[in-house]
């Protein structure tokens, strides 16, 4: 069994307007100019997940700052899940400074079945993280629904890359620490927090955080899988790709190929993934 924790998709209509919507939205032009930056849809994801054996996804939305983007891809995340229940978990993109709007939006994306938020670009969306007169709004919808959170996170150090951003992990342990009971995804390695873990005071913080490996290829030398789960234990990470960007497969063979038991890489693969996401009943 393996769950991808962090891929994204996109509507047919996003796809074919590409151009177009460079101009509209600063996390659409930083992370779709490159052409090489691949966008697929949801029957794309399917077929490449019976290709390498992913049972489940999580399909994440992307920290978009036009509102009528937010809806556009949340209405396609939703109706994804609709068509496939039993492999496709679905997150909801919002912008936190749409204030209220964006609250309702969550609210919204709930009740037709959405299980969290994000992948949040801070950067790209022109908000800050660890601002509570920001995110306090929707994230009394995000606590009162019991949904999951998931950020987008950056090394303070380390080549540039299209969205790299300044979400590290001062940021997100600000954040994380204004929010104790939400269960928070840090994002591939959250930039680097697990090594903070060592340091009692962050440790308590972790208590609802995880760490994802999305896009571990890009960054990291194959060691991180042993060394993080020597760090935060592999109760505290989750299998994720970030498909299309990289393709699960790469990532796959660095935690098989890892030192780590097998008890360890099923809590990565998908024990823990099975837990916050309420799948004991799905599979
Ligand atoms: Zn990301």
């Amino acid at each position: 069994m393996i769950i991808d924790s962090h891929v994204h998709i996109f509507p047919e209509t996003l796809i074919l307007n590409r151009k177009n919507l460079l101009d509209k939205d600063l996390t659409f032009r930083t992370l779709f100019s490159n052409n090489n930056a691949k966008m697929v849809t949801a029957e794309d994801l399917i077929f490449n997940m019976d290709k390498e054996s992913i049972d489940i996804s999580v399909i994440l939305s992307m920290g978009w700052q036009d509102s009528g983007i937010v809806r556009e891809v949340n209405d396609y995340i939703i109706d994804s899940v609709k068509r496939y229940p039993d492999r496709l978990i679905g997150f909801a993109g919002v912008n936190p400074l749409h204030g209220n709007a964006a609250a309702n939006e969550i609210d919204r994306c709930h009740k037709l079945g959405l299980s969290g938020i994000g992948e949040l670009h801070p950067d790209t969306q022109g908000f800050n993280l660890s601002d509570k007169n920001v995110m306090d709004n929707i994230m009394e919808v995000v606590q009162e629904n019991n949904m999951i959170v998931n950020t987008h996170s950056s090394e303070p150090v380390g080549h540039l890359y299209d969205g790299k951003g300044h979400t590290r992990p001062e940021v997100l342990l600000n954040f994380i620490n204004n929010y104790l009971d939400t269960t928070i995804i840090c994002s591939h390695w959250g930039g680097g927090l697990p090594f903070y873990s060592l340091m009692p005071e962050v440790d308590c913080s972790l208590k609802n955080v995880y760490f994802d490996t999305s896009a571990t290829t890009l960054l990291y030398d194959r060691k991180i899988f042993d060394i993080s789960v020597s760090l935060v234990g592999s109760n505290k990470i989750l299998f994720g790709s970030d498909f299309p960007l990289v393709n699960p497969k790469f990532i796959k063979k660095h935690l098989d190929q890892s030192n780590n038991s097998e008890v360890d890489k099923i809590n990565i693969f998908y024990e823990n993934a099975k837990k916050i996401f309420r799948l004991e009943s799905f599979i």
